[in-house]
């Protein structure tokens, strides 16, 4: 089944407010809230308008979803990333629910209390995000591109397969945490006794403690790679445009997840076609009786073709005429912007006698049908 717009799920314009978008989720999910309508629908119709709250919401996805749609969201985001960070803080406060304020809450509510989501054991960390800009031409925006780009990276390290003790060695559970990673020290005060939950010290949260080291990674666990990625710019892309690839970043440590890769596109500048979103901008010359007598010229095209410009009479100097879905892809849907052509008349600098003559005998015309 095709996922409706976000926009239209939760019934607000493309451009609405960050307080508009709140205000339509709050009354939708006021209504759909599965503490007033037990049934299966509700609760579906719930997560429905809680996907599009998360992703209108947060002004990264947003402006993902805007430019590339459901793909752009679905592609760089796995279900849980959408709600990852999502503000969902006030909507329900104060309404009389039984209903936590965090994101946690909700998602362990309606979609199960998955394992590894935010529940991850404290010694796994999660690798860094990187950030890789590439530099592309005008004709690679509109063509869209497959390349692949070298990216320095941390990796588990093979030898060990991340565990950083030497092969055939078991790493020793530690003896000060009893390989929990976490110290507890309670104390007693005049209020009760507190425990205070610490990171161990011995093994500093990783709960084994490894005798011998891998030599590959001298126990670290991830080793530095250069990696080739392929890497699939979209048609259309504008100068900043963002690709995220999930999973592409540095390695996490003891299995922690990796970090993610994004991709900052920038744009060289054209020597002749300047870009104004999906349309492009151009100056063409064309002589003075071609401007004055009108007709047909050819035009280049950033398509390699050679597009068909009709000038019409009396085409005066700065004009600006326009050939049709000559522009550059949309992005966001189907089509293509417009190629918009500022006509520049050109004098002449040296003339033929012939040329002079004629000139000469058009100056007395003009001026005798003035
Ligand atoms: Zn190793
Ligand atoms: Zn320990």
């Amino acid at each position: 089944m095709a996922k409706q717009d976000y926009y239209d799920i939760l019934g607000v314009k493309k451009d609405a407010s960050k307080a508009e978008i709140k205000k339509a989720y709050r009354k939708l999910a006021l209504k759909y809230h599965p503490d007033k309508n037990p049934d299966k629908a509700a609760e579906e119709k719930f997560k429905e308008i809680s996907e599009a709250y998360a992703v209108l919401y947060d002004d990264e996805k947003r402006k993902l979803y805007d430019q590339y749609g459901h793909a752009g969201i679905d592609q760089r985001y796995s279900y849980e990333d959408i709600f990852r960070g999502a503000d969902f803080g006030d909507i329900f406060r104060g309404r009389g629910f039984d209903f936590g304020f965090g994101f946690d809450d909700i998602f362990e509510r309606f979609f199960g209390n998955r394992s590894g989501f935010n529940r991850q054991s404290p010694q796994r960390r999660r690798g860094m995000d990187l950030r890789y800009d590439i530099e592309i031409s005008l004709e690679d925006a509109y063509n869209g591109l497959d390349t692949e780009i070298n990216v320095p990276r941390t990796e588990t390290c093979d030898n060990c397969n991340g565990s950083g003790a030497k092969p055939g060695t078991n790493p020793k559970t530690c003896s000060q945490c009893n390989g929990t990673g976490q110290s507890r020290q309670s104390r007693r005060t005049a209020f009760g006794m507190f425990t205070q939950i610490s990171t161990c010290p011995k093994c500093h949260g990783d709960g084994t403690i490894i005798k011998d080291y891998c030599p590959k990674c001298n126990g670290k666990g991830i080793i530095q790679r250069t990696r080739s990625i392929e890497l699939k710019i979209p048609k259309g892309v504008d100068d900043g445009s963002q690709l995220r690839l999930s999973g592409e970043g540095e390695a996490g440590s003891s299995s922690g997840s990796n970090g993610d890769l994004y991709i900052v596109i920038h744009i060289k500048k054209h020597p002749k076609y300047n870009r104004r979103g999906s349309n492009l901008h151009m100056v063409r010359e064309v002589s003075f009786p071609e401007a004055a007598l009108g007709g047909k010229i050819d035009v280049e095209t950033l398509d390699g073709t050679l597009g068909s410009l009709k000038i019409p009479e009396g085409t005066q100097n700065g004009d600006i005429l326009k050939i049709k879905n000559k522009g550059m892809p949309e992005i966001h849907g189907r089509g293509f912007g417009d190629l918009y052509i500022e006509i520049h008349i050109t004098i002449p600098k040296k003339l033929s006698r012939r040329s002079k003559k004629l000139l000469e005998e058009l100056k007395d015309e003009l001026k005798n049908t003035d």
